[in-house]
């Protein structure tokens, strides 16, 4: 009875196993080609994925830092890059992805970036490295890609999606960064006049500035703060000013205003800055991605 029931299982497991294969050969026989929107020139090209991976690279993280957290790096590009592949992204003559960093993943092609840079052909290739080190490598979750986002320096401690966004994954929860402080965004105080910083936020200049509340999340995250009657959340006052990031303190002088910003960035899953400093500390690019999200999977799609 018992070997029957271990034989059935047996059997179940391998039927999955050749589901799985068969989806993946029907995408992946021959390689897999991403279609790339250039957005400056409106251009459609279409390249190998770990190709694209390199300029993604390139233009996303400084080439001096550790080749580990270049290959996390790179391991959060090809899953971003796989989800919009395998999902409608409403890109013309259905582009997989494009080249707008406010809307997908930042691209340089590595002839233009030798173009520019002459001397960096160590960089290219130090990144082709960590992308073909990694090859098919994505992140997961009960087998599924996961949203893999990422920010230049939390500034001590990451953020919990759903204080920045509203929504909440489990592997998206706040973990301290105890790596990031050699980053030269750790910490940045603007210096403004009271009449410039009442004009960027749309306050009356007439009444003098007095900061009523500020409501923030336990990882430092202004999520409203309030000037009398006026309350604005911390996204507004960070776009208003131009702020590196949310995590902010305002100081309030005669005619001047201080404000101080902890980090770069929503602050919401990997720090770059601090896989930087945690494969300085020798963590491999698998240990750096688990300890950014927690509890994921990491899985090779063969291609
Ligand atoms: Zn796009
Ligand atoms: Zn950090």
């Amino acid at each position: 009875m018992r070997t029957q029931k271990k034989i059935l299982a047996g059997m179940v497991i391998l039927a999955m196993a050749i589901a799985v294969n068969a989806t993946v050969y029907k995408y992946f026989r021959g390689g897999l080609m991403i279609r790339l929107l250039q957005t400056g020139e409106r251009t459609i090209i279409d390249l190998p994925i770990e190709e694209y991976l390199v300029g993604v690279v390139l233009a996303e993280m400084p080439a001096g830092f550790e080749l580990e957290a270049l290959k996390a790096q790179a391991v959060c590009a090809r899953t971003y890059t796989l989800k919009r592949h395998f999902r409608h992204t409403g890109h013309e003559q259905e582009a997989s992805v494009c080249d707008d960093i406010n809307h997908c993943q930042a691209y340089v092609a590595p002839a233009a970036y030798l173009e520019r840079y002459p001397d960096n052909e160590w960089a290219v290739q130090k990144v082709r490295r960590a992308v073909l080190a990694t090859r098919g490598v994505v992140i997961t979750l009960r087998g599924e890609l996961v949203e893999p986002v990422y920010h230049s320096t939390c500034g001590g401690h990451t953020e919990d999606s759903s204080a920045v966004w509203g929504y909440r994954h489990d592997y998206l929860q706040g973990v301290p960064c105890l790596w990031d402080s050699g980053s030269p965004h750790y910490c940045n105080t603007l210096n403004i006049s009271m009449a410039e910083f009442q004009r960027l936020l749309g306050l009356d200049q007439k009444k003098p500035l007095v900061i009523g509340w500020v409501e923030s999340t336990k990882n430092g995250t202004v999520e409203k703060i309030a000037w009398g009657n006026t309350i604005m959340s911390g996204h507004q006052v960070r776009q208003a000013l131009k702020l590196p990031s949310a995590k902010f303190n305002i100081t309030v002088n005669d005619e001047t205003v201080a404000v101080t910003t902890v980090g770069s960035g929503h602050g919401v899953g990997l720090c770059q800055y601090g896989a930087n400093g945690l494969a300085e500390e020798g963590k491999n690019y698998r240990q750096i991605l688990h300890h950014y999200y927690q509890g994921i999977t990491l899985y090779r799609v063969r291609y």
